[in-house]
């Protein structure tokens, strides 16, 4: 097994409902270690250069305006196998589709406003961690 770091979203319905703390017991429940984690307010540039790869899909806008709708709490999470981990106890996109104690099924609100972003591949984790943070901020 690989020690992996993968990169998560604590997004703005989740920070709005008071969540962080209750996402984070979940991850590290879940054997994920935080090793890194900042509030931040996303800048319009921001949401569109982290979902770039969804640019074409008809809900590009309103996913930009709602990553930027409040703050979100940005995560550098490490652990066996980490990204396929976080995956798992994210859930499905659609919290209708979410399986049971996942975050997503326990807190999402829709398929859009789902609380949780979690890198896809190794090579995605790594673009996207160094977007938010820089080498030295990462402990672990
Ligand atoms: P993820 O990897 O599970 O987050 O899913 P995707 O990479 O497919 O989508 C990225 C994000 O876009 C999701 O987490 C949702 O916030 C949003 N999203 C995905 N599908 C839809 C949709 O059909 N409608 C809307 N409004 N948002 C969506």
């Amino acid at each position: 097994m690989a020690l992996e770091r993968t990169f998560s979203i604590i997004k703005p319905d989740a920070t709005r409902r008071n969540l962080t703390g209750k996402v984070n017991a979940m991850l590290e429940e879940a054997g994920l270690r935080i090793i890194a984690q900042k509030r931040i307010r996303m800048t319009r540039e921001n949401a569109e250069t982290f979902y770039a790869v969804h640019k074409e899909r008809p809900f590009f806008g309103e996913l930009v305006d709602f990553m930027i709708s409040g703050p979100v709490v940005v995560q550098v999470l490490e652990g066996e196998n980490a990204i396929a981990k976080n995956r798992d106890v994210m859930g499905a996109t659609n919290p209708k589709d979410a399986a049971e104690g996942t975050i997503r099924k326990t807190f999402a609100e829709s398929i859009e406003a789902n609380s949780v972003h979690g890198s896809d591949s190794q090579a995605n984790a790594a673009i996207e961690i160094a977007y938010f943070f820089a080498g030295s901020e990462l402990v672990g």
